[in-house]
């Protein structure tokens, strides 16, 4: 080690000469003893690393004083305060984007997560009777109502929701399931994963493009323990292609007396087709061609809170319900909550599109998309920001969360280059903004998609242009 470096290292402060220094700005009252002190043993032990390995020698300039010690151990500390979870600006277009939170919660639902949360409840307490009482049975009447279901349970995700199905009925059997559907979700959750995970074996059938009823009824034995569709959420196999439908192997299940289910992925309870989209099975139609269970996220198209639904016949959904399993995967009072006012919206199927924002922003005209780029164009106009030029343009958005993989939703893009600074940096810095603003980066530009934009995040992005061009 050079002698200019050793030095330096002598130059190091000592831990209770930083404490002394903290303890005068009274460190105390942001955070304990251990915490302070593990913090200045930790800036020290980087300040030493960083004389020791760095590069050029000697050139670099270290605060290896105390005060500044001190300083970084504060700041560090501060740094504690600040929410690490915090509300970003959706801008990218993707719509129930799984990174970004899926769906936002309409007002309802946040202000009943507030009732609900802030006291007691009845969550487990059966008020007419007086005794305990079951935390589903809060939403379970109306999901049965809206989708002609004869019993629902609700648990942590649609993942928790299938692994416990499949165990339920299928556990030391086989399911059968195309192999057209042997989807993977992205974060791990795959198909044949999971069913090993509910220990059922997993009975593999047909082609990656075409798989008939008869490779179903040719694959049913005494082992069999479940019949297993899936919805191919993420994708589409297109060209030639071949599938049961619901109705045959719904059939093929009765016919063999072997349960059928249905794993939907998206709670899709509005026809969209109604609104110039692809069609995407709803709930009641699957029911109602006789499937036996049913499964679904909550915070995809539904536009909930993130939870798994299962609804289905009485009892087999009875069985679910004694399964251990199910216990690990509960919900908690602020997912009911939040679930039961997302829910309500449906019993109006218009007031839904316009209360629950997933489907709101999905089904908007491109005209009203149109109009709020250019007013937000126009505010950006206004902030005379210098080297930046803005235009309008045309593009298209994605439903994501696993829905609509193929459709091309109409949008229009505000693009956004700047002559000094390259659009990956802007992305960067715009992303690391207090409210960050998540954008699209194209070449030499940065996109922003104002179908997931509403008017009252404008003020995020005006703002958080100006600061990052100004700094
Ligand atoms: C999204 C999806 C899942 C997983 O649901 P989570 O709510 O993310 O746990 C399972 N199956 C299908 C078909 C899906 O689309």
């Amino acid at each position: 080690m050079d002698e200019k470096r050793k030095a330096l290292l002598k130059t190091l402060p000592k831990i209770d000469e930083v404490i002394l220094l903290l303890e005068k700005k009274d460190i105390y009252s942001l955070a304990p003893r251990e915490l302070v002190k593990e913090t200045c043993r930790m800036a020290v032990q980087k300040l030493r690393e960083k004389i020791v390995n760095v590069k050029k020698k000697g050139t670099a300039e270290f605060f290896a004083d105390a005060a500044g010690v001190a300083r970084e151990v504060e700041n560090i500390i501060k740094g504690f305060y600040r929410y690490n979870l915090r509300r970003v600006v959706n801008a990218t277009g993707v719509i129930l984007h799984t990174n970004l939170g899926r769906a936002p919660l309409c007002p309802e639902a946040l202000q009943r997560i507030n009732e609900i949360g802030r006291g007691y409840s009845n969550l487990e307490f059966d008020l007419d009777k007086g005794e305990r009482g079951q935390r589903y049975d809060h939403v379970n009447r109306l999901l049965c109502a809206l989708t002609g279901a004869e019993n629902a349970l609700i648990v942590n995700n649609n993942a928790a929701a299938v692994l416990l199905v499949i165990n339920t009925l299928a556990e030391g059997k086989e399911a059968i399931v195309s192999r057209g559907e042997l989807i993977e979700i992205g974060g791990e959750f795959r198909i044949p994963e999971i069913m090993k995970k509910s220990a059922a074996r997993l009975r593999e059938v047909g082609t990656t493009n075409r798989t008939r009823l008869s490779d179903y009824e040719k694959a049913i034995n005494k082992e069999t323990g479940l019949i297993l569709k899936v919805h191919t959420s993420n994708y589409r196999i297109v060209g030639f292609t071949e599938e049961a439908d619901i109705e045959s192997l719904v059939a093929l299940g009765k016919k063999r007396r072997i349960p059928v289910m249905d794993d939907l992925g998206s709670g899709c309870v509005i026809a969209l087709e109604d609104y110039g989209l692809e069609h995407e099975p709803t709930i009641r139609e699957v029911l109602s061609a006789g499937v036996d269970v049913v499964t679904f996220s909550g915070d995809k198209l539904l536009g909930g809170p993130q939870a798994g639904i299962i609804i289905g016949k009485k009892e087999i959904l009875e069985k679910i319900k004694k399964n251990p399993l199910n216990r690990a995967l509960r919900i908690d009072k602020f997912t009911l909550a939040a679930l039961e006012a997302t829910v309500i919206h449906y019993l109006n199927p218009s007031e839904a599109l316009k209360k629950l924002r997933p489907l709101k922003t999905l089904t908007e005209p491109v005209s009203e998309v149109k109009k709020r780029a250019r007013k937000l164009l126009k505010k950006l106009q206004k902030e005379n920001l210098e080297f930046i030029e803005l235009s309008l343009r045309d593009g298209f958005s994605t439903a994501g969360g696993g829905s609509l993989p193929t459709q091309k939703i109409p949008t229009v893009l505000i693009s956004i280059k700047n002559k000094k600074m390259s659009a990956s940096r802007m992305e960067e810095k715009l992303r690391k903004l207090d409210v960050p603003v998540i954008v699209r980066v194209d070449k030499n530009e940065i996109l922003i998609d104002l179908r997931t934009v509403s008017e009252d995040e404008f003020a995020f992005i005006v703002e958080g242009l100006r600061s990052i061009i100004s700094d």
